[in-house]
C-alpha cells in the first residue's frame, strides 16, 4: 500500500479531494446585476477554464469566489468541501485552502518578496516559520519553478515587469500550496514569456499538489499549454456554452457572437 507522505496539501490520493461548488450565482455591483445565475464546480487534479469577453463577468465572478466584501450575493451558494462558503470571510476562504494570486496596483517600498511570501505564509498556517526554515522551502520551490533566487531579496513590485509579476504570483502558488486556486488572467498586456511562466508554475505546481485550478482566460493561447479539462464560455453574466479543451479552439476560431 502506497503510503501518505503526511504532507498537508498532498492530495495525489482520492482520500483527499476538495472540491469547490458554485451553485446559481447572482452577483451585483453598485445595485446592478453582473452575474446571472452561475453553476460550476472544481475539484483537486481539475482544470476548469472561464472564457469570454471583456465585461462579461469573469473577474466579479472569481473575486466574489474569495470573498471581496465590494460584490452582493443576491442568491445561489458558494460551498467549499460540502460546507457553506457564501457569507465567509476571505481570510476563512483562505484558511480553508482557496487562493486568489494578489494583484498589486502599486509598489510595496521596503517589503522584499521572500519577506511578504514568509508573513502570507504565516498567516495561512497560523505558525510562525523560522526564517531559515523558509529560505530553504522558498529555495526549493524556486528551483522548481526555475527562479534565479536573486528575484526574492528584489522588493515587491519595485520596477516589475509584466513577467515578474507573474513570476512573484506563481511563487504564492508554490509557497502557499491551495487546495483550490482561482487564476484570473486579465488581459492587461501578458506577452508569450508571461504565458509560458504562468503555464510552466501552474502544471508544475497542479502536478505536484493536485490542487484543482480555476482559470479565468482571456487567451485561448495559455489553454495552449495549459490543458483544461473543461472550459465554460461566460457572456453577460451567464454561462452560455461549456466543453472540453477543443471549444476554446472553436471559439478563437469563430469568435463569441458564434456561441451566444
Ligand atoms: P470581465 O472580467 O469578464 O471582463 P468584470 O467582472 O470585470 O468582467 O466586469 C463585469 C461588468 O461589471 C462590467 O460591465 C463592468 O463594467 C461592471 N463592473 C465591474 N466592477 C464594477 C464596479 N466596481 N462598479 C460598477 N460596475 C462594475
Ligand atoms: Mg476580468
Amino acid at each position: 500500500m502506497a503510503k501518505s507522505t503526511g504532507k498537508k496539501n498532498n492530495v495525489k490520493n482520492t482520500k483527499n479531494i476538495h472540491e469547490l461548488q458554485v451553485k446559481d450565482l447572482h452577483i451585483t455591483v453598485d445595485g446592478k446585476e453582473i452575474v446571472k445565475g452561475v453553476s460550476l464546480n472544481v475539484k483537486s487534479n481539475e482544470i476548469i477554464a472561464i472564457m469570454g469577453p471583456n465585461g462579461s463577468g469573469k473577474s466579479t465572478l472569481v473575486n466574489t469566489l474569495m470573498g471581496h466584501p465590494k460584490y452582493e450575493i443576491t442568491k445561489g451558494k458558494i460551498m467549499f468541501d460540502n460546507k457553506d462558503i457564501t457569507d465567509a470571510p476571505a481570510d476563512e476562504r483562505a484558511k480553508a485552502g482557496l487562493f486568489l494570486s494578489f494583484q498589486y496596483p502599486s509598489e510595496v517600498s521596503g517589503v522584499t518578496i521572500a519577506n511578504f511570501l514568509r508573513t502570507a505564509l504565516n498567516e495561512l498556517t497560523g505558525k510562525k516559520i523560522s526564517v531559515p526554515e523558509f529560505m530553504t522551502l522558498l529555495k526549493d520551490k524556486m528551483k522548481i519553478l526555475n527562479m534565479d533566487s536573486a528575484f526574492t531579496k528584489r522588493y515587491l513590485n519595485e520596477g516589475f515587469s509584466g513577467g515578474e509579476k507573474k513570476r512573484n504570483e506563481i511563487l504564492q502558488l508554490a509557497v502557499l500550496e491551495p487546495q483550490i486556486a482561482l487564476l484570473d488572467e486579465t488581459d492587461s498586456g501578458l506577452d508569450v514569456d508571461a504565458l509560458r511562466i504562468v503555464a510552466q508554475g501552474v502544471n508544475s505546481v497542479a502536478a505536484k499538489t493536485g490542487m484543482g485550478v480555476l482559470l479565468v482566460t482571456h487567451y485561448q493561447r495559455l489553454l495552449n499549454y495549459i490543458k483544461p479539462h473543461k472550459v465554460h464560455i461566460m457572456v453577460d453574466g451567464k454561462i452560455v456554452k461549456s466543453g472540453d479543451a477543443a471549444l476554446a479552439l472553436k471559439v478563437e476560431e469563430k469568435g463569441y457572437d458564434w456561441v451566444k
